[in-house]
């Protein structure tokens, strides 16, 4: 499979089965997969979702969002739990085109992705067991 390491943006080559012992970036050492939501912008955005064979899903959220400040904490949670899944957020102020592009409505918004399809997305602000739920549901229902 392909990772993009998300600190230096190498695409690295990893073997299925070690998707889940933490594997390290060829390049410049940082975890691949670290298990806390990674930062996407206009700049990285493209590079992250055309290359990565991981799902990706994304916390559109902004700063003065009340709920989206609620769930930070259950999305980085259940980030810790869910290797195969690459967890990241993009700050819809900083981004406006990217915003845009993904016509987010309101926020917090999640869009699960698998390369650049959309599978699925949820608005309005989750638990960590309900969008461990959620995420389930939709990875069954897209494997
Ligand atoms: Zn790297």
């Amino acid at each position: 499979m392909i990772i993009v390491c998300p600190s230096c943006h190498a695409k690295n080559r990893v073997p299925e089965e070690k998707i889940e012992s933490q594997p390290s970036c060829g390049q410049c050492h940082q975890p691949l997969i670290p298990l806390a939501p990674i930062e996407l912008n206009e700049q990285n955005f493209s590079t992250f979702v055309t290359h990565s064979d991981l799902p990706i899903l994304i916390d559109l959220w902004a700063e003065w969002c009340g709920p989206c400040k609620m769930m930070a904490p259950h999305f980085a949670e259940v980030a810790k739990h869910n290797p195969k899944v690459i967890f990241a957020k993009i700050d819809t102020e900083a981004n406006p085109r990217l915003s845009s592009a993904f016509n987010v409505r309101s926020i917090p918004t999640l869009v699960l992705m698998n390369k650049t399809n959309e599978l699925a997305r949820i608005s309005g602000a989750l638990r960590a067991n309900q969008l461990q739920e959620w995420l389930d549901q939709q990875l069954n229902a897209h494997s």
